[in-house]
């Protein structure tokens, strides 16, 4: 169940958000341009587009318990077709850092055991980092 707040702490949110990630939620279209081209929307609980939707509605918990910010492949395809050119690699990017600061999610670098830091590439551990560490 979504839970909402009260207005004006979604006006609040919503401002945090684009603030954090620079990426202007309010004048997103929902022409849905981004999900019909996103290779991951399938996968997703919410789609690119609902993403963004949250965003516009402050409903940031919602965004911050989604899967789809961790699926988010930063393939910047979306931001290619978007007419108002929104980023939404850039807008799970801080979504993610404000699930870091606020819940208990995430990765500590000696959370990894030895073996997979010997085996994988070093390009996919940087990325592992990137995106889970807190
Ligand atoms: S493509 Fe851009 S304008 Fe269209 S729904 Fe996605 S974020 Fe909004
Ligand atoms: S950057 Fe993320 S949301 Fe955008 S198309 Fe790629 S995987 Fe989908």
């Amino acid at each position: 169940m979504i839970r909402i707040p009260k207005p004006e702490q979604r006006r609040e949110a919503t401002e945090h958000l684009i603030e954090l990630s620079g990426q202007n939620v309010k004048v997103c279209l929902q022409c849905g341009k981004c999900t019909s081209g996103c290779p991951f929307a399938e996968d997703m609980d919410y789609t690119p587009h609902q993403i963004v939707h949250l965003a516009q509605l402050g409903l940031i918990e919602e965004l911050m318990d989604s899967e789809a910010i961790w699926i988010c492949a930063t393939c910047f395809t979306c931001h290619s077709r978007c007419p108002v050119a929104i980023d939404i690699a850039s807008l799970s990017d801080a979504i993610r850092l404000l699930a870091h600061n606020e819940k208990d999610v995430g990765i500590e670098p000696y959370d990894v055991p030895a073996e997979v830091i010997k085996k994988e590439p070093q390009q996919a551990l940087v990325s592992l980092y990137r995106k889970f560490s807190r």
